[in-house]
């Protein structure tokens, strides 16, 4: 039995709970992330319905043997190549008060579960799955530490070998090769590597734009360790900063350590945007930071919460949320620095370990 079970039997028992207070009977989770967070399952053909007293697993012959040893404590039931048809089966059994996931089923699929079950109320569900997400267990923040570290580490070798003429696409790869070697299973998102001028992009996506002196190298990627991702932000410059260059770095350096500075449990989300927001534009900059200041990070790389301006809610302990403002000015060139960090009742503990004083190469 895998180690993680006691703790994927307690979510499920948690969900449990919430889909009482959603009055629905049942959950149809069909959104990969959410199926792995309930189950363990890493495999990319599943389903879990949850009933009150039943728990089912969806799967195919190709998982049958992986479900059996990953999702212990389910019903696995075979529906090859007809997911919907194979739970429409067992749903006619089930109460009233369906809940779906609108984010995990097509159109047509849910159209097709609703003519399965004629007469039942299948209903789109609120993100439970999500909210349950959004606070770690200890387990896996460990993981997420370990996703983080890989990425500092690889970082460092990285620029250790950062030579001119080299491209943008090639510094991508070397990244990503590192990042596998060390230990990670795959990526968390495309990576970004953005040159001089074009580190004026947010999201800038890498080509064959060659390094030359003077230039800000921009780099945003992260590693994947067991389904969870993380996510850091570094800009050096490739030689000796220009006075500009510096202004702005350490304008985007203050702003990010006046955003973890108030990042602790209970602050509301929009605070530490407006931390950041706020140093940005006393600098005058304001209208060069056109995103929002972070959010949260886990199985999936942008999860709940979002740090942005007026948004709602607040931080809770063991919320895992990335701080990332930047300032981008076309023609010019940009900075971001981010960093993931965890969040503690007294602050937080930064996973992100890479230096941030301003690297001159
Ligand atoms: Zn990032
Ligand atoms: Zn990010």
């Amino acid at each position: 039995m895998p180690a993680g079970h006691a703790f994927t039997e307690a979510r499920r028992h948690a969900l449990r709970a919430l889909l009482a207070h959603a009055d629905l009977s049942a959950l149809l989770v069909t959104k990969p992330a959410n199926v792995r967070y309930l189950t363990g399952f890493s495999g990319s053909y599943g389903a879990l319905l949850l009933l009150h007293d039943r728990t089912l697993f969806f799967t195919d012959r190709r998982y049958e043997r992986q479900a059996a040893v990953e999702v212990p404590g389910t019903e696995v039931v075979l529906a090859p190549g007809d997911l919907i048809g194979g739970i429409a089966g067992v749903l006619r059994a089930a109460g009233d008060g369906l809940g779906f996931e609108p984010a995990g089923l097509t159109w047509g699929d849910g159209q097709r579960l609703r003519a399965a079950v004629p007469g039942r109320a299948v209903v789109p569900a609120p993100p439970l799955v999500e909210d349950l997400r959004e606070v770690k267990d200890e387990r896996e923040v460990a993981t997420m530490r370990e996703a983080a570290r890989l990425g500092s580490e690889a970082l460092t070798e990285l620029l250790a070998g950062l030579r001119a003429g080299v491209t943008e696409r090639e510094v991508a790869v070397a990244l990503e090769l590192t990042m596998r070697r060390l230990g990670g299973d795959g990526l968390a998102f495309d990576t970004i590597v953005a040159f001089g001028e074009h580190a004026a992009e947010p999201h800038h996506h890498p080509v064959g734009r060659r390094l030359r002196r003077g230039d800000f190298v921009k780099l945003d990627f992260g590693a994947r360790v067991d389904g969870y991702c993380s996510d850091m932000t570094r800009t050096v410059i490739f030689g000796r900063a220009s006075e500009r260059q510096r202004e702005v770095y350490e304008v985007v350096h203050r702003a990010q350590a006046a955003g973890l500075d108030c990042l602790r449990a209970g602050v509301p989300v929009a605070d530490v945007d407006r931390a950041c927001r706020d140093t940005i534009a006393e600098a005058g900059l304001g209208e060069a930071f056109a995103h929002p200041t972070g959010h949260g990070v886990g199985l999936e790389i942008h999860e709940a919460p979002r740090l942005r301006q007026g948004a709602p809610g607040r931080i809770a302990a063991g919320t895992p949320v990335t701080v990332e403002p930047g300032v981008y000015l076309p023609g010019f060139g940009g900075v971001r620095i981010e960093d993931l960090a965890v969040v503690r009742p007294d602050g937080h503990e930064l996973l992100t370990t890479a230096p941030k004083e301003l690297l001159e190469l």
